[in-house]
């Protein structure tokens, strides 16, 4: 029999209360010293580690605290900190590290320097956590300049625990940064190795029996250079005489599994929800004297484990393997909820099918059982059995209703009745709209007064009558003022609109949502994403009454506004028990027949908004053309519903889309506005070079910054995508929505920017 052991890749540390929040926020307004909240990140590992301990697990884990983001953290351990951070004399490890997260201090001036712009931040893998981008240059050093991960350990073994210490490994951290000027960041490596095996032997000496060094690179596809940096990097950290568990995860290994199972480390840990199929090779590769650690339990999503289901997939494992065998999550648990406890408003039964990390850990412990002490095991394994089956054949889950609707679907339905170019005349015939029309992106400021609405509301401090006309009071006003400004096309605002998301979900049958399921995002930031757990479908239209009362105000036309499906899969957790295609034409569906109904209540043009589209992008390339078939088909299949005569339009941003560009082109909206300005317009090249064929509206400014631009400015800007696209096609409009901005400087960009397209029609006539 195998040496069963049970540990977690990582656990949240935002806290089940949010209390890392609330810390960081007092410390940032000067409430907290930095005593005080090294007090509370103490305490919150504290926890963590004692309800790892009470779960039953043999190790908990050290090292996956970070107060802003474990990238950070290794930015800063390893003393590569951009020079920029930290010159004033007052300046606190502590303080710089902030800094980093959030830009430096502002200098007497009153300005915020260029120089002391934050790091970047980028999304973590295929998951909605950012971390911060290393930047690199060829003159960067690393030395070990942080004491934080050792006292870490030092804390978790006063406290009697069982310590496994994670690191993130020094290939992936390359990896994950940016080089400044000409160099390749593998060029680092030579210098970044001794550093490692510095932390690795320091470690071992204080006593850590194990330590988790994360590479979820080898699940990406590697240039060759990077591959045969795995065999020599691993020999030479081996030295330091540490144990090592190579972590992957989020994908599966595939080219990269005989290294992976070859490098000279201890231990191997793999992904067996993404990856079941490499389970078998992976119990056959690994030398038998080797720990491999598989992840059962899915750490990306909320639901119960099928625990028969999970020991089946391991058999392979159990027969071929006389080797420790540990069982784990998939990936770290920060990216789920903390504890079903705070549930208590939660439909019971939808309850009794999820798991939030703290559900996660008590299902480990059970398949420990099962394969130790079966008897034990029994009522926990039944107590699943019984969840998972009632949630099969629930007719909240599955309706015959929508099924019957997939069927009937035809072939057809992700097709517009005419191609562009036709459709083109007889927008224009209809629209009358100058060259160069002007529009915004949907959402105006969402000010105090409108939350303060929505939150008196839903402590029933409000009728639902005397909000629904606040709301259409904040309607009136945001049209007014952009008939004031001279806008071509007008948007109703979103005032009613919590979260583009959500705001859908609420109104779906198929969605629910929690009180306290909070994921970080990044830093303090936090997500609450809806719960897609059943059948979509749309008991009745949810956007058509404010998008009429807007359009009843104006002459002008007003944009209806929708999120499309892809976006709102995106953004949810969603069902394990169907493909995400499925879900999402589910969702397309429902988003279809709002299109219908817009229509019919005469809105001539509606945006459908797919911001997250290029973020669903599968970490292989070789599974993206099937992710793009069908993500692109949903949005079409919400969108064609509409005449030739409606016009629509898509909406994304979050940059880097040149690489999709014929896949865009193929979702066959009239019009797309997108991202472009802070990249000063780079994007449009693509365009230019591809041809886009339909109409864009390339950003003129950047709405993350309160900086009103200039007319000129964007005239410039302007000058330039006409430079590539005829004039003909150019839409004029900001970057994104207006929600985060106030109204004063709202008003005066958009001002400048009516002015900026007037300048251009002038030219072009
Ligand atoms: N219509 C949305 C808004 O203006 C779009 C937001 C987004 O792209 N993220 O707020
Ligand atoms: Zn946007």
């Amino acid at each position: 029999m195998n040496t069963i052991h049970t540990h977690i890749p990582g656990y949240p540390r935002i806290g089940a209360a949010r209390e890392l929040k609330s810390a960081l926020e007092r410390h940032w307004k000067g409430e907290l010293t930095e005593a005080e909240l090294e007090e509370a990140g103490r305490s919150l590992r504290a926890r963590h580690w004692a309800e790892q301990q009470a779960a039953g697990l043999d190790y908990v884990t050290a090292g996956d605290f970070a107060f802003y983001d474990h990238v950070a953290n290794h930015i800063q351990m390893l003393g590569c900190e951009p020079a920029r951070f930290g010159f004033e004399p007052e300046s606190t490890p502590l303080s710089r590290y902030f800094a980093m997260a959030r830009g430096a201090a502002q200098c007497s001036c009153g300005h915020a320097h260029q120089d002391g712009a934050a790091l970047e931040m980028t999304k973590w893998f295929d998951t909605n956590y950012h971390y911060l981008v290393p930047e690199f240059s060829a003159e960067t050093r690393f030395h070990l300049t942080s004491e934080r991960l050792f006292g870490e350990v030092a804390e978790a073994q006063a406290l009697g625990h069982r310590v496994k210490a994670v690191l993130l490994g020094p290939l992936t951290f390359l990896w994950l940064g940016k080089a400044r000027g000409g160099f390749e960041r593998i060029e680092l490596l030579e210098r970044l190795l001794p550093v490692y095996g510095a932390i690795l032997a320091r470690l071992k000496s204080e006593g850590v029996e194990w330590v988790q060094i994360d590479e979820p690179i080898l699940g990406l596809d590697l240039p060759p250079e990077w591959r045969n940096a795995f065999e020599t990097s691993y020999w030479q950290l081996n030295q330091a005489g540490a144990q090592l568990l190579l972590a992957t995860y989020f994908s599966p290994l595939e080219e990269n599994l005989g290294l992976a199972c070859r490098l000279p480390v201890a231990g191997l840990h793999i992904d067996g929800v993404r990856a079941p199929q490499e389970l078998a090779s992976v119990a056959d590769w690994l030398p038998a004297h080797k720990v491999l650690s598989v992840g059962l339990v899915d750490g990306r999503n909320v639901w119960r484990t099928d625990l028969d289901a999970a020991l089946e997939r391991l058999a392979p494992v159990l027969e071929k393997r006389r080797g420790a065998l540990w069982l784990s999550t998939s990936c770290s648990l920060l990216h789920v909820p903390y504890s079903l406890a705070a549930e208590q408003r939660l439909d019971p039964e939808i309850r009794s099918w999820l798991a939030f990390a703290s559900e996660k850990l008590a299902e480990l412990h059970a398949l420990k059982l099962a394969l130790t002490r079966p008897a034990d095991a029994e009522a926990a394994l039944d107590a699943a059995r019984q969840a998972l089956a009632a949630r099969r054949r629930s007719p909240r889950v599955h309706s015959a209703r929508v099924a019957e609707r997939l069927a009937a679907l035809p072939e057809d339905a992700d097709r517009r009745t005419s191609p562009f170019a036709q459709r083109q005349l007889v927008q224009q015939k209809r629209l009358q709209l100058p060259v160069f029309p002007t529009t915004t992106i949907g959402s105006f400021p969402q000010t105090q007064a409108i939350r303060g609405a929505r939150s008196a509301w839903k402590r029933g401090e409000l009728t639902a009558e005397a909000y629904a006309q606040a709301m259409r009071a904040e309607i009136e006003h945001a049209i007014r003022r952009q008939e004031e400004l001279e806008l071509d096309v007008l948007v109703h605002g979103e005032a009613e609109r919590n979260d583009m998301v959500e705001y859908f979900g609420e109104q779906l049958e198929g969605f629910t949502f929690t009180a306290n399921g909070w994921v970080q995002s990044y830093g303090s930031r936090c997500v609450k994403p809806p719960i897609i757990f059943g059948d979509v479908a749309r008991p009745s239209p949810m956007t058509v009454e404010w998008a009429a009362y807007a359009q009843s105000l104006s002459s002008k036309p007003v944009k209806g506004m929708l999120t499309g499906p892809v976006t709102i899969l995106q953004w949810s957790f969603v069902r394990d028990d169907q493909p995400r295609a499925d879900t999402t034409l589910q969702i397309a569906l429902a988003i279809r027949d709002e299109v219908r109904d817009l229509e019919a209540a005469g809105i001539g043009i509606i945006q459908i908004d797919e911001p997250a589209l290029r973020e669903g992008l599968p970490l292989r390339r070789s599974r993206w053309d099937e992710y793009l078939a069908w993500a692109t088909r949903a949005f079409r299949v919400s969108a064609s519903a509409a005449a030739d005569s409606t016009q629509i339009h898509t909406h994304m941003c979050y940059a880097e889309f040149n690489v999709i560009l014929p896949q865009i082109a193929a979702m066959d909206a009239d019009v797309i506005t997108m991202e472009t300005s802070r990249s000063a317009m780079e994007l449009l090249d693509a365009f230019g070079e591809f041809r886009y064929p339909n109409e864009i509206g390339p950003g003129v400014y950047d709405i993350h910054s309160p900086r009103v631009p200039s007319q000129e400015e964007m005239a410039a800007l302007l000058r330039k995508a006409a430079a590539v696209i005829p004039a003909s096609r150019l839409w004029v409009n900001p970057d994104c929505g207006l929600k985060t901005r106030g109204w004063e400087e709202t008003e005066r960009a958009l001002r400048n920017m009516v002015a900026a397209a007037r300048e251009l029609r002038r030219e072009a006539a």
